[in-house]
């Protein structure tokens, strides 16, 4: 398995892909250590991951580096992906006990009628390259102190990152099994979800891959997680601080180089200020500094393979075809490295990629609309359901849009983000289930009934 720098194009490393018999020990040792691990009390498990969070913040110059060098996200980004990671363990090591506390029942007198909540077992994680650090740390700090064992099918260009994983689970004091990486390519992640041993499994990636993981743990009644791509809406009302909505709308849409789910991807703009609104971000995407990501003043880095980059370029000249006017960026930039420039798309079609698809580089699709109720029309015409953000003056106005917006989060007047002490996930062709805070971790456990008489 390679690693290439989407900066240079240079391979950094090459890792040995696991063989079946590789894979076969794995989920041995993952199956066995489930048996201990689960009657670990919750207190050392939380202990465990506090020293899990103390590897990061240790070592967060290391894997901040390793994450620019293998997909290309400005250094600074990385380091404060690392800090996140750390906070996401410290999060759960102080509140796991509390969210796994037993739920008690209105029940007969001198009956006891409880829900407990016990782990499953050992649960696959299909993972993606764009936060590859903050994704799987999401899954593991929750899962693994519920007591399930964590297996992790990283993606196949971040295979350095997949190792550094493991290696913190090590690290921090954890029995060898309960964080594995597999290292294996996608064609094999049917098998593992197949087997026995593997309980239930959490893919975080495209629509595409969601749906073969879904299918296959559906033939095998194996219980899923499913955080998928999003075109989420950023709306501005007329009534919104311009300064902020530019300064956010920018970072919202470009942090990553554009590559967030939770990105803004549709801009919706009142009329009364589009013009102006359109102007100040069309300079501010312009005045961007793209560049060696590992240079502390990049904004924007490479695209994170130079294929992603093609596709990404293939929408856009689609939906310019379409009739989409293209108000700055919009072509690859001509030196080694795949780089693809802030853009800003006006007037843009119904029906054309920019409108229905999920544009995963720094590319706004931008819309103006004639009230609070068109915008609302506009940002729920769409397939996907992760996020969204609303820009006004009034908090109450921004509330009750909130109310009607059809997605799994929205912000007012902030950008939408995840955070581990809330609940994070999509609807509809963003997926299902939900990340963080109390009901993230208790996904995967077996909320099992006793009643005692
Ligand atoms: P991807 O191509 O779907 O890959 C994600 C993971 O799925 C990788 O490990 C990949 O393995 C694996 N995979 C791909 N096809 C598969 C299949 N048929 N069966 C089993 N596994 C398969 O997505 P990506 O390009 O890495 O990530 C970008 C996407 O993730 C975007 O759509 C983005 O919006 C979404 N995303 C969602 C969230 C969220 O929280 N909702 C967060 C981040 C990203 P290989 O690498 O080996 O192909």
């Amino acid at each position: 398995m390679d690693s290439v720098n989407p900066a240079t194009g240079e391979r950094i490393a090459t890792y040995e892909a696991d063989s079946d018999d590789i894979v076969e020990s794995k989920l041995g040792t993952a199956a066995n250590t489930f048996d201990e691990w689960r009657d670990r009390p919750l207190r050392e498990r939380e202990k465990l991951l506090a020293s899990a969070g103390d590897v990061l913040r240790e070592n967060e110059e290391t894997y901040a580096t390793l994450m620019t060098r293998e997909m290309g996200k400005p250094i600074a980004q990385a380091r404060a992906e690392v800090q996140k990671c750390a906070w996401a363990c410290d999060h759960y090591a102080e509140y796991a006990s509390t969210y796994l506390e037993s739920e008690h029942h209105p029940s007969p007198p001198g009956t006891t009628v409880k829900t407990v909540h016990e782990p499953l077992g050992p649960v696959l994680a299909v993972m993606p390259w764009n936060y590859p650090f903050w994704q799987v740390i999401r899954f593991a700090a929750p899962y693994i102190t519920a007591g399930n064992v964590g297996l992790l099918k990283h993606a196949s260009n971040v295979p350095g990152c997949a190792q550094a994983l493991e290696e913190i689970f090590r690290e921090a004091g954890y029995p060898e099994g309960v964080f594995q990486t597999l290292m294996i390519g996608s064609s094999k992640v049917d098998g593992v979800i197949e087997d026995d041993r593997v309980r239930a499994v959490t893919l975080t990636g495209s629509g595409p891959a969601g749906r073969a993981v879904a299918e296959t743990a559906g033939r095998n009644l194996k219980q899923t997680v499913l955080e998928l791509g999003g075109s989420d809406p950023f709306i501005v009302l007329d009534d919104a601080d311009l300064d902020a909505a530019v300064e956010t709308g920018v970072l919202a849409r470009n942090q990553n180089n554009g590559q967030s789910c939770i990105a803004a991807k549709r801009f919706i703009v009142h009329e009364a200020i589009y013009e102006e609104y359109v102007d100040r971000l069309v300079s501010a995407f312009a005045d961007q500094t793209i560049g060696d990501p590992m240079d502390e003043t990049t904004d924007i880095g490479p695209q994170a393979d130079p294929d992603l980059m093609a596709a990404l370029h293939e929408q856009v000249t689609a939906s310019a075809e379409a009739g989409a006017t293209v108000r700055t960026g919009g072509e690859p930039l001509d030196r080694t490295g795949a780089y693809y420039p802030p853009t800003v798309l006006t007037d843009v079609p119904e029906g054309c990629p920019a409108d229905t698809e999920e544009l995963f580089g720094p590319v706004a699709a931008v819309y103006k609309v004639s009230d609070a109720e068109e915008a609302i029309d506009v940002a729920n015409d769409t397939r996907f359901g992760l996020g969204a953000s609303i820009w006004t003056a009034d908090r109450e106005r921004g509330e009750r849009l909130a109310n009607r917006i059809n997605a799994g989060c929205v912000y007012v007047n902030q950008l939408t983000k995840s955070d581990p002490r809330v609940p994070f996930g999509g609807i509809g062709d963003s997926g299902y289930g939900r990340e963080l805070s109390g009901p993230g971790i208790r996904e995967f456990v077996n909320r099992k009934t006793v009643w005692v008489e």
